[in-house]
C-alpha cells in the first residue's frame, strides 16, 4: 500500500476535517527538509514559511542538532527525574534559561508541550492560592484569540470558539476578555495608548464583577500567534499589570511561539514591556528536533510552593518525560546555535525586510485589511471591503484559498481558521532571497483567490 493510502486508513490526524481527509487523504507527505525548505514524497520542494508550527528555528536538518542527539543517544537517552532523582543536562539547561529569561525567575519545571506546560501553570496557580489559604482564588482569564493549548485545560485558555465547539469547554473556571486587536476592537480614532487603557480599565471592572478574591491569574501571549499575530499597543501590558497588582492576580506570559527570538529580541515579555510571574516556553526551545517545553516560576511563586511541601508533601505532579535528556541535549545545543550564529540579530534584520516586502506586495489590495508583525513574525489580514470595513461573511475562507493557492506555488503558509489571515513564521536560517520568493507565492496565491 502506498504511504498516501495507510495515512488516510489509519492515521488520526489533528486538527483536520476527519470526513474530508477520509475522503481525500492526506495534501502532502514530507520525507525530507534542509534549511526552510521541505520536500514531498513526490520530490517537490516546498518553501516553509511557517517553521513547520511556528517551531524550527535553525532550521531542518541542522547537522550539529543531528550529532548532538546522536551523542546524546549513545551516552544516557533517558533517565527520569522523579524523587530528586535526575541527569546533568536538564540542571545545566535550567541555569542558563534561569539567566536567559527577560524577568528574574527562581526555577524551572520541565514538560513536552506547550499545552502540558500550561496546565502545570494552571496547576501552580491553584496550588499556590491552596497554600496561601485562598480556596476561592482560582479563576484564570484569557484573551479571545489566544492560543495556549488544547488539553482539557489548556485547550479552554485558548479563546478559539473552534477548539471548544464539541468539546465541552471551557472548563468552568476560565474567563475571556477582548484582545488587542487594534483592526476590529478600536474605536475609531483611539491612538494606541488610549485603546491600552480602555482594555486595561476593562479588565478592572471585569475582575470586579467576578470578584477580585475568586481571579487567580491572567495568561497572555506577549505577541498572540496562532489568534491573527496580534501585536498589543506598547503600553497595553503595563497597564493591564498595574490591574492585576491591585487584585493581587498573576501574570503568566506564554512565550512558545514568541520565545528565544522569534521577535528579533530574546523573549516577547522584552518586546512588550511584560513583567510576567510565570513564563511558558516550548517550540524553539529545541526548535522542534524533540518535543520539550518549560515552565519558569518566579521566587515570589516557588517561596509559596517550598511551603507546601509542609502542607501537602512531595509535589503531586510531572511526567514520566520531564527533563528529558535528549531533549535539554537539544535545547542546550539549539541555543549554542542561536547565539553563535547571531540569529536573533539576523531575525531582526531579515524581519525588517519581511516586513517591507508585505507592504510592497500587499498594501495596495483592496482585500487587504492590515498588514502587522514583529521580527520574523507576520500576519496579513483579509477583508471584504476595506472602507466601510467589513469582514468576508464566510471567516477564514478566502485565507484558506490565498493558503492553498500559496501551496501550489511552493510556498507553505497557515491560514488562521478563526480570522481571514495568513500568517509568515519562517525559519530564523531563511535567506533574504527566501524570503522574496515566499511573499512572491503568497501575493500570486492571492491574485488565483480572487
Ligand atoms: N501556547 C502557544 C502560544 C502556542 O502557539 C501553542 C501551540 O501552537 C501552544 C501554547 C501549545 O503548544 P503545543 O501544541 O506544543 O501543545
Amino acid at each position: 500500500m502506498h504511504v498516501e493510502e495507510l495515512d488516510r486508513n489509519y492515521l488520526f490526524h489533528p486538527m483536520t476535517n476527519l470526513a474530508a481527509h477520509a475522503e481525500n487523504g492526506p495534501h502532502m507527505t514530507i520525507v525530507e527538509g534542509h534549511g526552510a525548505t521541505v520536500t514531498d514524497r513526490a520530490g517537490r520542494d516546498y518553501l516553509d514559511a511557517m517553521a513547520g508550527l511556528w517551531c524550527v528555528n535553525v532550521g531542518y536538518a541542522h547537522p550539529e542538532m543531528a550529532e548532538a542527539l546522536r551523542e546524546q543517544a549513545l551516552k544516557l537517552p533517558y533517565f527520569h527525574a522523579f524523587s530528586s532523582m535526575g541527569t546533568d543536562l536538564p540542571a545545566r539547561l535550567s541555569e542558563r534559561l534561569i539567566n536567559m529569561a527577560p524577568v528574574p525567575m527562581s526555577k524551572v519545571f520541565y514538560g513536552n508541550s506547550g499545552s502540558d506546560a500550561n496546565d502545570t501553570q494552571a496547576k501552580l496557580v491553584w496550588y499556590y492560592n491552596n497554600v496561601l489559604g485562598r480556596p476561592m482564588k482560582k479563576k484564570i482569564i484569557a484573551r479571545r484569540r489566544g492560543y495556549h493549548g488544547v488539553t482539557v485545560l489548556s485547550g479552554g485558555l485558548t479563546g478559539l470558539k473552534n477548539l471548544h465547539d464539541g468539546f465541552d469547554l471551557p472548563l468552568p473556571m476560565i474567563r475571556h476578555i477582548r484582545p488587542p486587536h487594534g483592526l476590529w476592537e478600536r474605536e475609531p480614532g483611539q491612538t494606541d495608548d488610549e485603546f491600552a487603557t480602555t482594555l486595561a480599565i476593562e479588565l478592572d471592572r471585569f475582575i470586579v464583577n467576578e470578584g477580585p478574591e475568586t481571579v487567580a491569574a491572567l495568561i497572555a501571549e506577549p505577541v498572540m500567534a496562532a489568534g491573527g499575530v496580534i501585536v498589543p499597543p506598547d503600553t497595553y501590558f503595563p497597564k493591564i499589570q498595574e490591574v492585576l497588582d491591585k487584585y493581587d492576580v498573576l501574570l503568566i506570559a506564554d512565550e512558545v511561539v514568541n520565545g528565544f527570538g522569534r521577535l528579533g529580541v530574546s523573549f516577547g515579555s522584552v518586546s512588550t514591556n511584560m513583567k510576567p510571574d510565570l513564563m511558558t516556553v516550548a517550540k524553539g526551545i529545541t526548535s522542534a528536533y524533540v518535543p520539550l517545553s518549560a515552565v519558569l516560576v518566579s521566587d515570589k511563586v516557588w517561596q509559596v510552593l517550598l511551603d507546601g511541601s509542609a502542607k501537602y508533601g512531595s509535589f503531586g505532579h510531572g511526567y514520566t518525560y520531564s527533563a528529558h535528556p535528549l531533549a535539554a541535549a537539544a535545547a542546550m545545543t539549539n541555543l549554542d546555535i542561536i547565539e553563535r550564529d547571531g540569529l536573533v540579530d539576523r531575525v531582526a534584520e531579515n524581519g525588517k525586510l519581511l516586513h517591507e516586502l508585505l507592504h510592497t506586495a500587499f498594501a495596495d489590495h483592496p482585500n487587504v485589511g492590515e498588514i502587522r508583525g514583529r521580527g520574523l513574525m507576520a500576519a496579513v489580514e483579509f477583508v471584504e471591503s476595506r472602507e466601510p470595513l467589513r469582514p468576508f461573511a464566510q471567516q477564514g475562507a478566502f485565507a484558506g484559498a490565498v493558503t492553498r493557492a500559496a501551496l501550489e506555488n511552493g510556498v507553505i503558509t497557515r491560514a488562521l481558521p478563526a480570522a481571514d489571515t495568513v500568517s509568515f513564521s519562517p525559519p530564523f536560517v531563511t535567506t533574504p532571497d527566501e524570503l522574496e520568493r515566499m511573499v512572491a507565492g503568497v501575493r500570486a496565491g492571492l491574485d488565483h483567490a480572487v
